[in-house]
């Protein structure tokens, strides 16, 4: 038996009891080479719970904690470190406040993280980098999970070098505070690596309103955000020119749409050094 490796990805979740951290723990439950082995959450009276009763999955023996770093150091110990690639994975949907620290503890411990709370600033991505490239430690920040996304930006830079004219829309939920949202500034910012310069004018534009028509970047691709109620997250992109359109639109439905990516990114982080930041990285 002693030299028997287990074949699962040992997964703590942190936020667990969260709106995405539930679906991951779902996901992790379901995927045949991982393993839930913490699930970390504060919520005050869940202490102890077991997970799996918890979320509707049946009992996985796996408590719910709001002792971090304890949790990290049980996952640390419990994964033999007698070849590459063999080391524990955190996933990390908390909270801004606290991601940073979580993402330096995990490092500290030998524990990948794969992190999909946001609010990392750029300065806090260079130090984490840098401590995980001297830990030898693979680590991910992905701002968004969501594979068709990153195949639309794909797409969006390609047709680029191709139209002159565009015009990018992004829609949300009207519980979202800023605008516009960060994967939308990412795919204008993709559009534009080539120095295309967009939507020159044809006629001198007056808005009658302020804002009508959007926020315009120096490279003149203009940006519009709506927010409704019924609305998750969706992206259109607009290309035009004489005698046609071409849209590019993707629509998250569900949260569930974000999990190929995260398994994905769990079953790449313990091959990596340092850290990757994007998706587009790791598919
Ligand atoms: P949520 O509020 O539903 O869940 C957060 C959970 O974390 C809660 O259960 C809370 O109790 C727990 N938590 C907070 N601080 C904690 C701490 N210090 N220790 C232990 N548990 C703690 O939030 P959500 O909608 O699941 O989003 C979480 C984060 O993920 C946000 O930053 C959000 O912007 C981000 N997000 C990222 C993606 C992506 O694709 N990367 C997608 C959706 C949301």
């Amino acid at each position: 038996m002693g030299s028997t490796l287990k074949p699962q990805i040992s997964v703590v979740v942190a936020g667990a009891l969260g709106r995405m951290g539930a679906e991951v723990v779902r996901a992790v439950h379901a995927a045949p080479d991982c393993e839930l082995t913490g699930a970390v959450d504060n919520t005050p009276g869940k202490e102890g719970v077991d997970i799996g009763l918890e979320l509707g999955l049946g009992e996985l023996e796996v408590a719910v904690t709001a002792d971090f770093e304890g949790c990290l150091c049980a996952a640390s110990q419990s994964v033999r470190k007698d070849g590459a690639g063999n080391g524990a994975v955190l996933i990390d949907f908390t909270h801004p406040s606290v991601v940073y620290g979580h993402t330096r503890a995990a490092i500290a411990y030998g524990v990948h993280p794969v992190i999909g709370t946001t609010g990392l600033s750029p300065e806090q991505l260079l130090d984490l980098n840098e401590f995980a490239e001297k830990a030898s430690i693979g680590a991910a920040v992905i701002p968004n999970f969501s594979v068709g996304m990153v195949l639309l930006q794909q797409a969006a830079a390609a047709a680029s070098s191709f139209y002159a004219h565009a015009e990018l829309t992004e829609l949300h939920h009207n519980r979202k505070a800023d605008a516009p949202s960060g994967t939308c500034i990412k795919t204008a910012e993709l559009m534009e690596e080539l120095g295309t310069k967009f939507n020159q004018e044809e006629v001198p534009e007056h808005e009658s309103l302020a804002g009508s028509r959007g926020g315009r970047r120096a490279s003149g691709l203009r940006l519009h955000s709506l927010r409704l109620p019924g609305l998750v997250a969706h992206q259109e992109v607009m290309f035009g020119a004489p005698g046609e359109t071409y849209t590019l639109r993707h629509d998250t439905i569900d949260r569930s749409a974000y999990m190929p990516g995260v398994l994905l990114t769990v079953r790449k982080v313990r091959q990596l050094n340092g850290l990757v930041y994007g998706l587009e990285k790791i598919i």
